[in-house]
């Protein structure tokens, strides 16, 4: 079984073995989380990323729900598992595409060999998931993974997410 645990924080401090990105399909930066893992973690983040957008199956970008694995470059984890999640939408569900960041990004820990893994809240940032509805996602599918991950760190970079994340976690612990 997973642990998961909570920190309220910024996820380019977190000594893991690998930090998610909460990615763009260009995979060439942007704003928010995506921004400061690139600024803290240097250019050979970028890099990586050209590399992969040169691979033709990522010709037009990396889609939604899908994950990949960079270097960390200067940040004190290992990897940098980028992944993009999905807009948030009222007239569509799109709580599968959700889920299957989490799912993704822990396939490719698993590749990797990582044990240790931390998060940011996908997609509640610019992308605009409601908080409540990304944690329940996010809490749910990390728990049901099929993974050799032991622990997954979430990251929450607000007092809000912070909070919205604890009380879902104690409300859905399988032990009641
Ligand atoms: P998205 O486009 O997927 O919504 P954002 O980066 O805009 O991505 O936001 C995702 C979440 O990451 C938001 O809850 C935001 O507050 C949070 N965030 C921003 N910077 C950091 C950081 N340095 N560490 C952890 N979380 C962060």
């Amino acid at each position: 079984m997973v642990e998961i645990t909570l920190v309220h924080g910024d996820i380019t401090e977190q000594r893991v073995d690998a930090i998610v990105n909460a990615a763009n399909p260009s995979l060439m930066g942007g704003g928010g989380v995506d921004g400061a893992i690139h600024r803290r973690g240097g250019p050979a983040i970028l890099e990586e990323c050209k590399e992969i957008r040169r691979r033709e199956e990522y010709r037009e970008g990396l889609p939604t729900g899908q994950a990949v694995a960079t270097t960390a470059g200067e940040l004190p984890a290992r990897w940098v598992i980028h992944t993009v999640g999905p807009v948030y939408s009222e007239r569509e569900d799109r709580s599968d595409l959700l889920a299957s960041c989490y799912r993704e990004a822990l396939r490719v820990a698993d590749e990797l060999g990582a044990r240790t893994v931390a998060f940011p809240a996908i997609s509640t940032g610019v992308y605009r998931w409601p908080l409540e509805s990304a944690a329940r996602i996010a809490i749910d599918t990390v728990r049901r993974a099929d993974t050799r991950v032991h622990e997954v760190r979430f990251v929450l970079f607000g007092q809000d997410a912070y909070d919205t994340f604890a009380r879902v976690l104690a409300e859905t612990r399988p032990d009641g």
